[in-house]
């Protein structure tokens, strides 16, 4: 038996976040011997990494509109029937928020979005998931006989597993369209996008202003960062909405997340707890947010911030 994992693409390219579903899939198919068969539609360059990741197929539905929810939930309901699939695995990301629900209804069967952990199966099925803004972790058991599982990305992580996937397109009937799309336009960046970064740069209301940003944009090029903000930064119009963090903005779990002049809501926190290392800049030795830093630098942004610049420049010299 197989383990369906929808992934979507962009540019060719199977999303970091697709890929770290089939990484979760593959290691769930290590404890149960199923093989892992990857969907996707819209074209993609050759396996588009899902191989790399554990996936021994990948199907590709090229003429499905991956804008068009109904029909990629079509096309994953479809392989799944094919591949006589009990799980499903998807990424808890924007595609996957829309297309796993859809077949949760469909199939009439369990689903936990948000997963962060392989299932326990000693007793059951059991995932667990963080709840109220991550301050606690909920362990859901699903009894159905189909289960569908969106990971909450970054949580799993993404290990190399060798091989290539066996590409075929799927050619099978996903319905008529619901939706028509007249233009796309992929923003062009260099920029690793938010959601996926590894290191990233933010600020909030201690940096005085928009015209203070220069040194948190030259920090974040020289470490390679991507720069995000507090909501209320985004809200003034200090900075883009799509760079505000927390639980109302992007929930991100990079590897290092520095943050400048940010208190430390629980809103706050809610989308940047799941960060491996916090290193947090402020004035205030009492700002909540050093209670969840793994390093506090007590400290004005405006003297501090100019020195991890001359630091990372002097870093990236010697190298
Ligand atoms: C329903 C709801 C949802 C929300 N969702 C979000 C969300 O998704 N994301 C989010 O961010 N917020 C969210 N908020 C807002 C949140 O509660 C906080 O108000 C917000 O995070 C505070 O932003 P801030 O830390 O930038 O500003 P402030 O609270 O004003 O904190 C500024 C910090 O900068 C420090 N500081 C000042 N000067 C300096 C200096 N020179 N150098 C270094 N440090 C300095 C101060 O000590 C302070 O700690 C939400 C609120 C609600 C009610």
């Amino acid at each position: 038996m197989s383990i369906v994992v929808f992934v979507s693409n962009t540019k060719g390219k199977i999303n970091k976040a697709g890929l770290e579903a089939i990484c979760y899939a593959a290691d769930v198919a290590k404890d149960s011997g199923d093989s892992v068969t990857a969907v996707t539609a819209g074209s993609v360059e050759g396996d588009g990494g899902a191989g790399a990741y554990g996936a021994s197929k990948l199907l590709v539905g090229a003429s499905v509109n991956h804008s068009d929810s109904t029909q990629v939930t079509n096309m994953v309901n479809a392989v799944i029937s094919d591949e006589g699939a009990n799980m499903i695995v998807t990424s808890h990301d924007n595609d996957g928020k829309q297309v796993a629900p859809r077949l949760a209804a469909k199939l009439n069967c369990g689903i936990v979005t948000g997963v962060t952990g392989l299932p326990d199966t000693s007793s059951g099925f059991t995932v667990k998931k963080n709840v109220f803004s991550g301050k606690a972790i909920a362990q859901v058991s699903i009894s159905s006989d189909k289960k569908i599982l969106a990971i909450l990305p970054n949580s799993h992580g993404l290990h190399e597993q060798g091989g290539s996937a066996e590409v075929s397109a799927w050619t099978g009937d996903a319905g008529a369209a619901s939706v028509t799309v007249k233009e796309v336009k992929v923003q062009e960046s260099s920029v690793v996008p938010l959601p996926e970064a590894e290191l990233v740069v933010s600020a909030g209301r201690g940096m005085k202003g928009p015209e203070n940003w220069g040194m948190i944009e030259e920090l974040a090029t020289e470490l390679g960062a991507t720069t995000a903000c507090s909501r209320p930064v985004a809200d003034i119009g200090w900075r883009p909405h799509h760079e505000h963090v927390g639980q109302t903005g992007v929930a991100i779990r990079p590897n290092l997340y520095i943050a400048v002049g940010i208190s430390g809501a629980i809103q706050h926190l809610a989308g940047v707890n799941g960060s491996k290392k916090i290193v947090v800049v402020n004035t205030d030795p009492e700002a909540p947010f050093f209670k969840a830093a793994d390093y506090g630098i007590i400290g004005d942004a405006f003297e501090v911030v100019p020195k991890l610049v001359a630091a990372a420049k002097a870093f990236n010299a010697s190298k």
